[in-house]
């Protein structure tokens, strides 16, 4: 329901869950963060931010790159294994979605078929092994690997994914839920609107419908699911907090 991603040389967890937290009034039964230093951690619980916050605070939340979701259960019933960040087979990858995938259950059965097995209940776990599946089996890198699994999904999403394996990269892309794209110096944000965004920059780019972001050592490239390399866009957003 809710998405917030960092990466920059802030701690990533602060800027993560005060978006979250700006972002509470969509409504959510859980919530959760990936954080990404060399090790990869994720912390997600059943109920309020800040009874994740309770929790996380005495964890390792040491990481300039980060992301945060607040969830609105629609696959699989609010609890703490379905809530997201959701972490791939392999452990390389982790992802937050809003939205509904609806061909979930064809694609879970396929990567059931080889070998995939799931952790949570969820649509959005299925969507990112899907990613994985694809980026192991053909020789494209990962903004790729997350193209071609968007030509294939039906249905609404917002997504943020990180790769342990590669933490100057953050990609993202939208059809249907709402990604907004923070432009800081050497510092991007990533929310589902501007207002966890609007206290460190107020240079902002809206994702449009099937766009792709490609944060990759510090630079913004914008593509379509249809691979054209689009200019993004930046407007100037000015809002009282
Ligand atoms: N369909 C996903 C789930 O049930 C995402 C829900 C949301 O938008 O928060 O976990």
């Amino acid at each position: 329901c809710g998405i917030v991603g960092y990466i920059g040389h802030r701690q990533a967890y602060s800027v993560v869950v005060k978006g979250l937290q700006r972002l509470e009034y969509r409504g959510y039964d859980s919530a959760g963060v990936a954080l990404l230093d060399g090790d990869l951690n994720v912390y997600k619980k059943q109920g309020k931010v800040a009874t994740l916050h309770d929790f996380a605070k005495d964890q390792d939340i040491d990481a300039n790159v980060g992301i945060g979701h607040t969830r609105w259960a629609t696959h699989g019933v609010p609890s703490d294994r379905n809530a997201h960040p959701h972490v791939s087979n392999s452990g390389r990858l982790v992802m937050i979605h809003n939205g509904i995938i609806e061909n979930y259950a064809a694609i879970k059965t396929e990567l059931s078929k080889k070998g995939y097995t799931f952790n949570s209940d969820t649509d959005s776990e299925v969507f990112i092994n899907f990613i994985e599946d694809i980026f192991q089996n053909t020789q494209v890198d990962l903004a790729e690997a997350v193209r071609l699994a968007l030509t294939k999904v039906v249905g609404a999403y917002a997504i943020v994914i990180l790769d342990k394996d590669n933490p100057d990269l953050v990609i993202a892309a939208r059809k249907g839920s709402p990604l907004v794209v923070g432009l800081g110096k050497d510092e991007f944000f990533l929310a589902s609107d501007a207002t966890p965004i609007i206290e460190y920059t107020n240079e902002v780019v809206y994702l449009d419908d099937q766009e792709i972001a490609i944060i990759e050592n510090k630079k913004l490239t914008i593509k379509n699911i249809e691979d054209v390399e689009m200019k993004p866009y930046i407007q100037k957003v000015d809002m009282e907090l």
